[in-house]
């Protein structure tokens, strides 16, 4: 086996819709020997590869296949052997992806290791659902937290978050729901806007309107779940009807 001539890329697949990977990301797909593939990645864009090792290390039902252990002297394996690597994760693989482990991991192996960046679930859901995340003379910021620490508990950081004046958008927020709501009203009113989205950029995207105060009731009553973004702050802008979609308009050729 020859050491160090592999490479490893993580690869931002983007939210869901399988268009919504960069140019450079499918040029890396498609040259990839190995892809190492995450759940919340379209296994559409797996079909760009033909020959490529396709092994899945994620989550299924909240219960990882490959600790990240596993996975990372997997990536390391295969990168040993001289392959290119490609490590495709959901959304961008520096937001909530644990591309710090794996970079580490990578330099203290002395492999080659880039990150080509995706867009980010909640970008995805912002544009999919037309909700401004910053608004002139509105929300000067969006602050992008975690429902949950790796110990089960609100991150100190949500409650902070709670109490500003900027757009919130919550990832990993639904097993928590109840004690975010929580957070949130100590600091808001019972009418602040909250928008559940989820599946977003894909064929069964959903979207709930609600309020602070019917947050969990209402997530509960449509059947919301995993995987979903929350946004605290602001609402969508009402769909045109007379517009065609984005969507027609590049098929349409
Ligand atoms: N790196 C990813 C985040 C991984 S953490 C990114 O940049 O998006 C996993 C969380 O992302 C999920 O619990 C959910 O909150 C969110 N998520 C991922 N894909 C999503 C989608 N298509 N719709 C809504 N939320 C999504």
């Amino acid at each position: 086996m020859e050491s160090h001539k592999g490479h490893i890329v993580l690869l931002g697949a983007g939210p869901g819709d399988p268009e919504l990977i960069t140019l450079k990301g499918l040029k890396c797909l498609r040259q990839a020997d190995v892809i190492l593939y995450d759940a919340l990645v379209s296994e559409e864009l797996l079909d760009w590869n033909a020959t490529a090792i396709k092994k899945f290390v994620g989550k299924r039902r909240g219960v990882p296949s490959k600790s990240q252990k596993e996975i990372n002297e997997l990536m390391l394996h295969y990168a040993r052997c001289g392959a290119k690597v490609v490590r495709l994760k959901g959304g961008d693989p520096m937001v909530f992806g644990r591309a710090g482990a794996e970079i580490l991991e990578a330099q203290r192996e002395g492999i080659p290791i880039d990150v080509i960046p995706g867009i980010s679930s909640f970008l995805g859901a912002a544009a999919s659902q037309k909700i401004p995340l910053t608004q002139r003379g509105n929300s000067q910021s969006f602050w992008v937290v975690t429902g949950h620490t790796q110990d089960g508990k609100i991150p100190e950081d949500l409650r902070l978050a709670a109490q500003s004046s900027a757009t919130v958008v919550v990832l990993m927020g639904m097993k928590f729901l109840k004690q975010i709501q929580k957070e949130f009203l100590a600091h808001k009113s019972l009418d602040y806007p909250v928008t559940v989205v989820q599946n977003a950029t894909t064929r069964v995207e959903r979207k709930l309107e609600t309020t602070l105060e019917k947050l969990s009731s209402d997530v509960k009553a449509h059947g919301i779940d995993n995987p979903a973004v929350l946004i605290f702050g602001t609402h969508s802008f009402p769909k045109n009807k007379f517009s065609k979609s984005w969507n027609q308009w590049i098929h349409a050729e």
